[in-house]
């Protein structure tokens, strides 16, 4: 029945007319028997790959150093198994995104389209695969996500920025809300922060700056988020907990900063923590002033201490 097949493909591409289409498609067109014999191999398979028609035809696809191994990223699959190979088990076509291995070594990644052939019974006797390389396409969704990540991203401090931050806190108001569960946030301002560029430089200044939204970062849980909110401040977003465990957290978090001094700053960096929870039919825009209002607070008191907002004095909301 293979033999058919392939005298029938044989048959079929002797025809220039076949022949010719074929082998004018911009695409890579081959195919393969049931057992993934190759059989057919056209011009744009020999000018993407670096093989010839010649060299491929007979061999087993698998074996070939050509067939690549899938990206695991797009593809959930058994690992490692072409998808020539699946089409063939199963008769289903299936598009599949991945890797194949130039003559000369070169990785590229390419789209392919595969669909089962069958005889008049309906028995599958072999397989279609149509792909293309995508490189420059991939190459510009790289570009198009590292623009994305570098616009959501502070520069200085390698957190979200003010607008990327405000994103996730929309997001995860609408989340508590759906899941009726709490949310707080944590409004940080370093304390005297302008004394410390007037005295030691704006360098220094920059670097306490870094160093304290790593400090953040490294002292929160899972599911917490921080960006820099601007300037001096930045803004921790607490998930699932109240204001009470928020405070804790940034009581952790403020004697860390106090202890851990940095070295061209002689005595301690401190700051100070606004914290607010979120409250029925409050949106960011309150729930942002409530925790500016604690933070307020916590500098008129004396600075390097955590308030958390205290209610209705502090909001304008009813
Ligand atoms: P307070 O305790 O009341 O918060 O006083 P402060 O000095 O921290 O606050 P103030 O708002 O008076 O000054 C903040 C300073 O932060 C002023 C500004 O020059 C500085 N600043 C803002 N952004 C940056 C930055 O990216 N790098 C550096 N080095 N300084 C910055
Ligand atoms: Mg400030
Ligand atoms: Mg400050």
């Amino acid at each position: 029945m293979v033999r058919t097949m392939a005298a029938t493909v044989t048959k079929l591409l002797t025809g220039d007319f076949y022949k010719t289409l074929l082998d004018s498609i911009f695409d890579a067109v081959y195919m393969v028997d049931v057992h993934g014999t190759i059989l057919y191999w056209n011009e744009s398979c020999s000018r993407i790959s670096g093989y010839t028609a010649k060299e491929m035809r007979g061999l087993n696809f698998g074996d070939t150093p050509f067939a690549g191994i899938e990206d695991k990223s797009t593809i959930s699959v058994r690992e490692k198994t072409h998808g020539i190979s699946i089409v063939l088990e199963t008769g289903m076509p299936g598009t599949w995104k991945g890797y194949v291995c130039r003559k000369n070594g070169q990785r590229i990644p390419v789209e392919s389209h595969i669909s089962a052939i069958r005889n008049d019974k309906g028995q599958i006797t072999g397989a279609i695969e149509v792909f293309r390389d995508i490189s420059a396409h991939v190459s510009l969704e790289d570009s198009h996500r590292q623009l994305l990540q570098m616009s959501r991203k502070d520069q200085l401090t390698g957190l979200c920025n003010r607008s990327a931050v405000s994103e996730l806190l929309k997001a995860e108001i609408e989340r508590s809300r759906r899941y009726k569960q709490l949310l707080s946030v944590i409004m940080v301002d370093i304390d005297h922060f302008k004394r410390v560029n007037d005295n030691y430089g704006h360098d220094v200044g920059d670097k306490v700056l870094a160093r304290i939204g790593s400090v953040l970062s490294h002292n929160l849980r899972q599911p917490d988020a921080v960006g820099r909110w601007g300037g001096e401040e930045f803004l921790v977003i607490v998930p699932n907990n109240g204001a009470e465990a928020a405070a804790h957290l940034a009581e952790r978090i403020r004697k860390f900063i106090k202890i851990n001094p940095i070295e061209e700053v002689p005595g301690p960096i401190t700051a100070s923590f606004g914290v607010a929870q979120l409250r029925p039919e409050q949106g960011p825009d309150q729930l942002l002033y409530q925790a500016d209002m604690a933070l307020y607070k916590a500098k008129s008191d004396g600075r390097d201490r955590v308030v958390i907002a205290s209610g209705d004095l502090e909001t304008p909301i009813q």
